[in-house]
This record gives C-alpha cells, sequence and structure tokens, in this order.
C-alpha cells in the first residue's frame, strides 16, 4: 500500500465544517451567518495599543508561556471576578488563541487509552482534538429544548479510566449556560473518579437575561483539578488575533507549557501586550458587549422564527441551535447548502456537533455576532426560502 497518505489519526476527522461553510458562502456571495466572528469593529483602545507595541518594536518572541503583563492582567481579572487566587507565574500559559489551548491541555494531559467525556452537542474542534491526543472520547448527550444531562446518565460515563472532562459554559452550540447545580454534580465526579475538568470559558462575558457564569474552577475541591481556558477572540470582536490561555493548577501546568512551546513557540507578541490593556477595560465594557448581544439574539430570534424556524432561545454565547424539521429535507447538510447555494444565508449543519450525525440530521445553528444591517440582509434573503419550501 502507497504511503502517500495522511496518518491514521488524520483520516479519522474531516475537515471543520463550520470553516468550509464560511468558504462555500464567499463562493456563493451570502450572508454569513455559520463561523462564529463578529463583522463589526474591535474596540479603538486595544487596536492602538497592538499598534503602538508594533511601533515601539515589541517584534520579538514574548516569553513561551506569555508575556508577563497579559499573564498578570488574566490572574488579576480572574480573581477579581470570581474570588480565586490565580498565580501568573505557576498558573497562566498564553496560546494561540484557546483552540491551542484546549489542543496544548489535551496533548500535556492524556495518554492513549485515557477516556474523556464530552457534552454533545458539542464545539466540533473536541472531537478532533480528542483523536490527536489519543483519548477515547465518551459522549453525553444534552437534551434540547433545555439542554440539561441526566445525572445518571453522566454518572455512568465516568469510570477509572476517564482522565478529564471538557465543559463549555457559556456553550457553543446551544446557548446553555451549566447552573451551579449542575457545576456541582460534574464537581463531585471529578472527585470521586480523580478526574480533570478542562472548562472552555471563551463566551464568558456573552450572557443574558440574567444567568450568571460560574467558572467550575470556584466550585468545591475543583481549584487543583480545573484547566480553565478563555481568550481574546470573542470578549475583544479579534477573533483573528489568535490569542488565548490556559489557568491551570501548578502541577499541571509544565505540561501544557512544554506543548504549547513546541507546537507554536508563542503567541503574536505585540498582540500580546494588546491583551494587558484589553483586560484592563473598565466594567461597563463588559455590560455593554453583553447588552449590545442580546438585542442582536433577540432580532436574529424573531427573524428565524418568523422564517418557520424552531428555535432554542440562548442564555449565552452568540449562536441559535434550530430545528428545521419544517422545510421537510432529507437532511441538516443538505438544507444548509440549499440555504448558502440558493437563498444566500451560511449556517452550520446541526450534524457537525454531534458524533452521529443522525441525531443533529434536523439541526441548524445560526450566529449573531453580525452588525443589524447584516442580520435585515439574512432577513429579506429568506424570505425566498420561505415562499419555496413552506406551504
Ligand atoms: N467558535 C467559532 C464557531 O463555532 C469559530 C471557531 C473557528 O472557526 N475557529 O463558529
Amino acid at each position: 500500500m502507497s504511503k502517500l497518505t495522511g496518518s491514521k489519526k488524520a483520516t479519522q476527522f474531516t475537515e471543520s465544517v463550520i470553516r468550509e461553510m464560511t468558504r462555500l458562502n464567499h463562493l456563493y456571495g451570502g450572508v454569513n451567518l455559520s463561523q462564529g466572528f463578529p463583522d463589526f469593529a474591535a474596540p479603538a483602545a486595544i487596536k492602538e495599543a497592538a499598534c503602538t507595541a508594533i511601533n515601539e518594536d515589541v517584534n520579538q518572541y514574548a516569553v513561551t508561556w506569555g508575556a508577563r503583563p497579559l499573564r498578570e492582567a488574566v490572574a488579576r481579572e480572574f480573581t477579581r471576578r470570581y474570588g480565586l487566587p490565580v498565580a501568573a507565574d505557576e498558573q497562566v500559559t498564553v496560546c494561540c488563541g484557546s483552540t491551542e489551548a484546549m489542543m496544548a491541555t489535551m496533548m500535556g494531559i492524556i495518554d492513549p487509552g485515557d477516556e474523556v467525556v464530552i457534552f454533545e452537542p458539542f464545539y466540533e474542534n473536541y472531537g478532533p482534538d480528542a483523536i490527536l491526543s489519543g483519548a477515547t472520547p465518551r459522549y453525553v448527550t444534552l437534551h434540547e429544548p433545555d439542554w440539561t444531562f441526566d445525572p445518571d446518565e453522566l454518572a455512568a460515563a465516568f469510570n477509572d479510566r476517564t482522565k478529564a472532562i471538557i465543559i463549555n459554559t457559556p456553550n457553543n452550540p446551544t446557548g446553555k449556560v451549566f447552573t451551579r447545580e449542575e457545576l456541582e454534580t460534574i464537581a463531585a465526579l471529578c472527585r470521586k473518579w480523580d478526574a480533570i475538568a478542562i472548562s472552555d470559558e471563551i463566551y464568558e462575558h456573552i450572557i443574558y437575561d440574567g444567568r450568571q457564569h460560574i467558572p467550575i474552577a470556584t466550585i468545591d475541591g475543583m481549584a487543583d483539578r480545573t484547566i480553565t481556558m478563555n481568550g481574546l477572540s470573542k470578549t475583544y470582536s479579534v477573533t483573528g488575533w489568535r490569542v488565548g490561555w490556559t489557568i491551570s493548577p501548578p502541577s499541571l501546568t509544565g505540561a501544557i507549557r512544554k506543548v504549547h512551546d513546541f507546537l507554536t513557540v508563542g503567541a503574536a507578541a505585540p498582540l500580546q501586550e494588546a491583551g494587558a490593556i484589553a483586560l484592563g477595560l473598565p466594567d461597563t465594557y463588559y455590560t455593554d458587549l453583553a447588552e449590545a448581544y442580546r438585542r442582536r439574539r433577540d432580532t436574529l430570534l424573531e427573524i428565524l422564527e418568523r422564517h418557520h424556524f424552531t428555535c432554542y432561545k440562548p442564555y449565552g454565547a452568540y449562536y441559535i441551535m434550530t430545528d428545521i424539521s419544517a422545510f421537510g429535507f432529507p437532511n441538516d447538510i443538505e438544507f444548509a447548502r440549499y440555504l448558502v447555494k440558493d437563498v444566500g444565508v451560511a449556517a452550520v449543519p446541526g450534524s457537525s456537533f454531534y458524533k452521529n450525525a443522525a441525531t443533529g440530521a434536523t439541526k441548524l445553528r445560526f450566529c449573531f455576532c453580525k452588525r443589524d444591517e447584516t442580520l435585515r440582509e439574512a432577513d429579506r434573503r429568506m424570505a425566498k426560502l420561505v415562499a419555496a419550501t413552506v406551504h
């Protein structure tokens, strides 16, 4: 057999459907409500900070695990918000986005055969992250409409081989915000089975209707067994900067830093300087951000419901999961292709968030991190969808 092939690992997963939808959208000139990135400006103060850093020649490698001002800002803000002490030197590692933070974490802590519990629907990166790190994923379903999990089903997913559980709150793609009670249930299992909680909190500040973000690291007994990850992308509308980080117990930091160093050496040095400025923005920045997203959420909910989508209202993050059964298409992929090609709106097929494609075949995810006029244009285009398919 020819050796001119990809590795077994690389052939076990497909390219990202989310990123593919963005490419299809370019091809057909659609309105892109698929890949979650803002189409509006980042805050002027942080753009200026980045330009200043470049002009002042912060243009060489930062310390591999992250420039001190950013690491200190990450530690300071986490402690200020949640009351948990964080040591910048021993616990914070800056990575190239939280995507790399997750990969460096998984590769840093997983041995072949270790199991990792993943809630489903899941952000699609977690699947390939598990394969590349050698983990065996164990999926636990979040059930619509509230995206709750069955505590018995979760308990059954843990065993001696369970090394970690991945939590994403506020959640992509469902908009679920995990409650304290749910986090307590997860924490009890982590303590019982000596497992690590890997908590992706990238949508920390994008949260609605009085819901509270609770980092699982703040639950009793969890600070020593939680790796929290976050980044600049969503909070400061700079998804292309690729600056993220982990906060880990000191006992796990070395493993993450070694993997990170050999994967990437480090994140862009001048953008780390700007990140330190970003984290110092006043609290009103975060309340304004959440309020602006709440308005966009309500706008897109109204549009989608008017066009016959069944919507699951999100309480955090910037996506709406919908049910598309009413349109009578055979599956989500065919509907998503029709929507981008013939209607001119890109969204993400639900199956890309599930282990078994069939479970997501009636679902489609839209993002609303877009200007009002972008959402209005999607509305105009979807008029065609109704005329073509709903009788
Ligand atoms: N998190 C965003 C999404 O789910 C974008 C992720 C990415 O493409 N890196 O759409």
